[in-house]
């Protein structure tokens, strides 16, 4: 292909976001901590929350960011964060593996109070700033499992459901303002996240690792491969770009294909 008439990939897309400001929620691992890298490249001021002291600030480090440790499953942690922010990218969230007849009751309530109940205290806290500036983006790191379940997920399955109601909210109170509110579903991204549920899985069922990558994981997937943090960062800052701005209240899926069969 001749240089000049396809640009190099250079990691923003040409996504300008100088003089933003955008907060990540679980900036210090995998999905978030590509957004925060990837939203600092394209030159706004990026704040790295995470509950992981250590992980946030190296990455706060690199990235020339701020890093803020807080457990966002305290109500009040929200308020020792920044209300000035013009992108929030609400990512925070964990996995919990159970049937619903043994599912920890304790563990379901704490996914929703990280996963929803967090991002909704944090569009009450930072939606003023974004409609008083006439620009906002908001956006949900949803799943696949926004959209579709899967056995002995309860807690998540319910988390990503109701995260995607709140996304639509968002986005119809937020028109008007400028603001959007979007989902992203990827499917299995490799992060510690999934590592986790490799490693259970392969003890469970007495399998290959990698086994349980092609035989359980990407069964659903027409893609046969996990998607990279990378490639869902680059998403989340296209949406932030100049040509997305009717995009709102949607959930775009980069799931390999999962929801379409
Ligand atoms: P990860 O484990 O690599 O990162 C999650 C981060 O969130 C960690 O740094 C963790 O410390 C932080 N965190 C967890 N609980 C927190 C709390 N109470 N307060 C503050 N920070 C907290 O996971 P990931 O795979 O990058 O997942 C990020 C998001 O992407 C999650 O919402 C997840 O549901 C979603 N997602 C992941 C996949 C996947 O396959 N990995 C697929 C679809 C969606």
């Amino acid at each position: 292909m001749t240089s000049g008439i396809t640009p190099a990939f250079d990691g923003t897309a040409g996504v300008d976001l100088t003089g933003r400001t955008a907060m990540v929620t679980g900036a210090g691992s995998g999905i978030g901590r590509a957004c925060a890298t990837a939203f600092a490249a394209a030159g706004a001021l990026v704040h790295v929350v995470d509950i992981d002291k250590e992980s946030a600030e190296a990455v706060a480090e690199e990235i020339g960011g701020r890093a803020h440790v807080v457990d966002l499953a305290r109500p009040d942690s929200v308020e020792e964060l920044p209300a000035e922010v013009d992108v929030l990218v609400n990512n925070a969230g964990f996995q919990h593996v159970a049937p619903l007849t043994e599912f920890p009751p304790e563990r379901f309530e704490l996914i929703q109070k990280v996963m929803v109940h967090a991002p909704f205290l944090l569009l009450r806290r930072t939606l003023p700033h974004m409609y008083a500036r006439g620009w906002g983006r908001v956006v949900n790191i949803s799943s696949v499992h926004g959209l579709r379940a899967s056995a002995f997920k309860a807690g998540y399955v319910t988390a990503k459901h109701a995260l995607e109601g709140l996304s639509k909210v968002a986005a119809l109170e937020g028109a008007p303002y400028g603001v959007t509110s979007n989902c992203i579903n990827p499917g299995y991204v490799r992060t510690p996240l999934v590592e986790q549920q490799i490693a259970a899985q392969a003890a469970a069922h007495g399998i290959d690792p990698e086994q349980v990558v092609s035989e359980v994981m990407l069964s659903r997937s027409a893609i046969k491969r996990m998607i990279r943090p990378e490639e869902v960062a680059a998403v989340a800052l296209w949406i932030c770009g100049p040509h997305t701005g009717y995009i709102t209240g949607s959930s775009l899926p980069l799931d390999g294909g999962w929801t379409a069969a």
